[in-house]
Parts: C-alpha cells; structure tokens; sequence
C-alpha cells in the first residue's frame, strides 16, 4: 500500500464563535428559557462552540416570527422574487462552499472530501433546483393554484446536516412557506452559518428561523399549535412518535425513516465496479446513512470472488483524521451512536455471523469503528434486519433472481436498493419487483435535486427532491 504525505485541509478559513443564540426573525437573540450546551468534534473531542438549547419560549418565539413573516411578506411574494432569493442563496453557499465544507467536517467527523465534493455542491444545487419551480408552481401538476402550506416545522437529523438543511428549506421556500428548523444536537454549526447566509442574501426576517437544541425543542415543535406542517428525517422510533403527536389534529407530516438497503450484485455483473458500489454503499459517511447499502446479497457462484477482492479493497481504505483530503473513514458522529454499533456488532458475534475489519490503527481521541464486514449471516440476525447505522455490513447469499428479490424485500424498511448486472432486462425485472423508494442500477448513493427520494413502510412516507418534493408544502 502506497504512503500519503498528510494534506491537511486548513481550517482557518472558517471563524467558529465561541457561542451562538438562535436565529430568530432575521437575527441571532438569547434564549428566553433554554439552556445551553456544547457542541464537539468527533474526531477529537475538542469543544467547538457552545450552542442554545432552544426552550418551549424560544420555540414559542420562533413559529411567531415564521408566522408574521408569512403572513406579511412571504405569502405576498411572487414567485418569480421568491426564486430570486432561492438563486442568491444557492450562489452564496457555492462561493462560500469551502467555509461550510470544513465546518461540517469539523463539527460532524465525515471526511473534508465528502463535505467538499458531495454535502455542500448538493446543498448549492438543491436551491439552484428548487429556485426554478418558484415561479412555476402551477405546472408542478399539482393544479392550476396551488397554495403554500404555512409555517412549516422541520426537524434534521446529524449525519448530513447542511444538506438535509437544503432538502428541506429550499422547497418550502419555493413554494411560500416560512420554516422553523431544528438541526440535530450533535451537529449545529452549518444550519448557524446558513443563518447568516440568509442575512447576507437579505431573506426578509422571519422566513427562516433555526432553534438549535435536543429532542425536546423538537418535540416542542411538534406540538406547537401554529405549526402548519411537520418535515422530519431520523430514526424510525422518533418517527413514530411524532406521527402519534400529530394524528387527529391538520398538521401535515411528511417522515423520512430508516433503511436496510438490500444491494444485490449478480454474477454477470462487472466485479471491480461492483465492489466499488459495495465499499461506497456502505463506507460512504461511516455508513450514517438512511439509504446505506447495509445489507449485500451475493449471488453464490461469485461470492468467493466478490468477497476476496472486497477484502482487499477495504484493505486501502484510510482511516484518520477528517480533514486530511486522502481520508476516506471519517470519525463516528457522536459516543452514542459509537456505543450503538459496537452493541450492535456484538450481537453479530454473539449470533454466531464472522466479523472481518481491515487491520486499521484507530485514533486515539475521538469515536472510531473500523469498516467491518460479516458473513454468515442469516434474515433472521438482527444484524441483517436491523439498521446500524455505521460502517458495517451484513453479507447474505442468494441463487436465482427471485431468491434475490424476496431476501431484499424481507425487511420492515423500504428505502432503497442497488443492483448490479450486465444485463438491462434484469434491472427492470428487478426494479418491478423491489420494495423500495429508489433503485440504484449500477451505481449506489447517488443523490440528484431532480429526482424524488423516499420510502415504503417503516422507511416513512412522503418524497423530497424533484417535481415530487414540492408536494409537502403546497395545499
Ligand atoms: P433521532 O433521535 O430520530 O433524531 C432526528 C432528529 O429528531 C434530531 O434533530 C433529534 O434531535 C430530533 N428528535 C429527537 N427526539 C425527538 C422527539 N421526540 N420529537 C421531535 N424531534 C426529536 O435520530 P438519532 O438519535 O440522531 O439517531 C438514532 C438512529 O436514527 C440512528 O441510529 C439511525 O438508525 C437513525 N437515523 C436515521 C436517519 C435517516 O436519515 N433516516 C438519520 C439519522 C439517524 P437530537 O439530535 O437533538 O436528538
Ligand atoms: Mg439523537
């Protein structure tokens, strides 16, 4: 294996406060009855800043001013000015794209060429996108006058922070919502520098709000009365909850869940390609991700082949410090969910499946866990049925197509799937037949603002992205 010389990305471009209110009505004001708290990185464990714990008040507060905003200016606003906004916001986040780069990585642990080459270009796009439905929402297909919804609650979870952000405040914008966000406790940084973003793009105050905080400024959300709609992306079980908070009441609620993606490599398929879909699959963001490909079948007569040369490619992968440009397995977001995969893997073991880790050095400060791999392993482990949301991937074999199809459907989730095969037919054999919100041919993790993204099942409901994403915040 070749030796890197360490290219650290610099992080001086990026002024990290010492402490940061909440972005309420265009400015930045102190907690009315919160508390405070402290973000980390990591990868290190330092303190980046100290961050509000927004309170029932402060969220109180927050609805209000979305609440003026919309009903004095934005709902007032033509689209063709609402998409003016959308485009300067879009531009800012691409000219300031390395400044939000290095302070996701700092604050979330993915490695700096993640940030830099996938969250903040998506981000940028996202409003790029959704800046051109504002003036054209009577040809979304969703009748001739479409309305807004309101104010709209939306609440993000820490594994792609600005990028979640953008999914959820460029279509609301577009479509002449105003919105109170939550971004997750353990990732607050890139949603307070957005907020700034919007002063510099000169969004009329009150249009976005950010109340930092935990699950209870969320849930403080949740329940407000003058919340119009709920957006929420995170774990299935909050999920829930926040669907039995809001039944009986108007509330809309769109619910982006969890996933155990089957991904499904056929034995025509080109291998090496394949294997890179594998290791992006899974690898990708230390496998915090909904749609991960967390679960690989292998069609028998190429397991042997697949398996060797995935091993040997996990064996290149670098695992370090987050801003360094070569790194490829950034840091465990936070000590719980590191706590989580460990348990996790253990009942593996304990199940009777065969863990495999690449021989990688771990850092000694910060949240680590090596990219493992288990075979052996059968539907009914927990490790093939339930999400773990980390580098590690549970690796089951089938023979024929529609062996291959009832394994990937054999899930409570519905998110996603990849399949990879020479053969055309197959792919849409196959995508007919698969339970999932997206199908991935040939390549896996591929995320575009003009394509729907959503599941089935206990992956939620509702689409974000697309002519599709529109739909949650217009009556
Ligand atoms: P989570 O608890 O569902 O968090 C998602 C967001 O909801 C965060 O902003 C969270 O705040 C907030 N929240 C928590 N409890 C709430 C409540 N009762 N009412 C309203 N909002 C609430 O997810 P997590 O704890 O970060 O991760 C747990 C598991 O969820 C992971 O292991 C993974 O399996 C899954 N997950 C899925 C996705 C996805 O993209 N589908 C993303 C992240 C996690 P705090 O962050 O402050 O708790
Ligand atoms: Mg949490």
């Amino acid at each position: 294996m070749f030796e890197y010389a360490p290219a650290p990305e610099s992080r001086s471009i990026v002024d990290i406060a010492s402490s940061y209110g909440l972005f309420i009505g265009g400015e930045f004001v102190d907690t009315r009855d919160g508390h405070t708290f402290k973000t980390i990185s990591p990868a290190s464990e330092e303190v980046l800043a100290e961050v509000t714990e927004a309170g029932p008040a402060d969220v109180d507060a927050a609805v209000a001013a979305a609440r003026r905003a919309y009903d004095r200016v934005w709902s007032k606003t033509p689209g063709r000015e609402r998409a003016k906004y959308l485009y300067r916001i879009a531009r800012i986040l691409a000219e300031r794209s390395r400044e939000f780069a290095v302070l996701e990585t700092l604050d979330n642990g993915k490695p700096i060429r993640e940030s830099r080459d996938v969250d903040v270009p998506l981000a940028s796009a996202w409003f790029f996108y959704y800046a051109g439905w504002a003036d054209k929402l009577a040809y979304a297909g969703l009748g001739s006058d479409p309305q807004p919804v309101g104010v709209a609650g939306q609440i993000i979870p820490w594994n792609f922070p600005l990028m979640m952000l953008a999914w959820k405040i460029a279509p609301a914008l577009a479509a002449g919502n105003t919105v109170v966000l939550k971004p997750a406790e353990t990732t607050p940084l890139t949603a307070l520098l957005f907020a700034s973003v919007c002063q510099q793009a000169e969004l009329p105050p009150g249009v976005v709000n950010i109340v930092t905080g935990a699950g209870a400024t969320g849930q403080a959300l949740v329940a407000h009365p003058d919340v119009d709609k709920i957006a929420f992306t995170g774990s299935t079980e909050v999920g829930k909850a926040i669907a039995r908070a809001v039944a009986g009441t108007d509330t809309k609620v769109t619910l982006e869940l969890g996933g155990k993606a089957a991904n499904v490599i056929f034995d025509d398929a080109p291998v090496d390609q394949a294997v890179e879909g594998i290791v992006n699959g899974i690898f990708f963001n230390q496998g915090h991700v909904c749609c991960a490909g967390s679960r690989l079948l292998v069609q028998e007569s190429v397991y042997d082949e697949v398996l060797e040369r995935l091993k040997r490619r996990m064996a290149t992968l670098r695992l370090g410090d987050p801003m360094d440009k070569n790194t490829d397995v950034g840091a465990i977001n936070s000590r719980e969910q590191l706590t989580r995969i460990r348990e996790l893997s253990e009942v593996g073991d304990a199940e009777g499946a065969q863990r495999w880790s690449a021989a990688c050095e771990l850092p000694e400060h910060g949240f680590w866990f090596p990219p493992t791999i288990f075979t052996g392993v059968t539907q009914a482990h927990r490790i093939a049925r339930e999400e773990i949301f980390g580098p590690v991937l549970s690796i089951l074999t089938f023979r024929t197509p529609a062996e291959a199809v009832e394994k990937a459907n054999n899930t409570p989730y519905g998110l996603s799937a990849g399949v990879w095969t020479e053969k055309g037919s197959r792919i849409l054999w196959m995508a007919d037949r698969l339970r999932a919100g997206v199908v991935w041919a040939n390549t896996f993790n591929r995320f575009d603002p003009t394509s729907p993204f959503g599941g089935y099942k206990e992956s939620g409901h509702g689409r974000e992205g697309g002519r599709h994403g529109l739909e949650a915040y217009l009556r």
